[in-house]
């Protein structure tokens, strides 16, 4: 399958991680939107948060708790956002789930 992520999730493509485990990994945003902004995916393929189901679910979960251990790690005590894009006019660009977790900076709401 040509997916980028998949690629990045075996290694094919090189990414600066900052954790990976045998269900997830996390690396940096190439394109970043704030002073920290990596991506959480799933090594598995998931297309995005529309094809989540009690088969596959369990890794969300997972996905959050890395986040905290993350935000831990990084000392992100002012706060970060974790945000899913799913489908073209959400804005999702990368057809493989993933969670942007950014911070170091003010957010708007809903967007920005
Ligand atoms: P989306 O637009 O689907 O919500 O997010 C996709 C994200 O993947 C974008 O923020 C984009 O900068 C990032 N991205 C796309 N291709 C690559 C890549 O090859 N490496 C990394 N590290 N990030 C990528
Ligand atoms: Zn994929």
């Amino acid at each position: 399958m040509d997916c980028i992520f998949c690629k990045i999730a075996a290694g094919e493509i090189p990414s600066t991680k900052v954790y990976e485990d045998d269900k997830v990994i996390a690396f940096n945003d190439l394109d970043p939107q704030a002073p920290f902004h990596v991506l959480i995916i799933p090594k598995e393929h998931i297309a995005s948060a529309a094809q989540i189901d009690e088969s596959n679910s369990a890794v969300v979960a997972h996905i959050f708790e890395v986040a905290a251990k993350i935000a831990s790690e990084q000392g992100l005590s002012d706060g970060f956002r974790i945000v899913s894009n799913c489908g073209e006019s959400a804005g999702q660009t990368v057809m493989h789930l993933h969670f942007h977790m950014m911070a170091g900076r003010d957010f708007g709401w809903p967007a920005g």
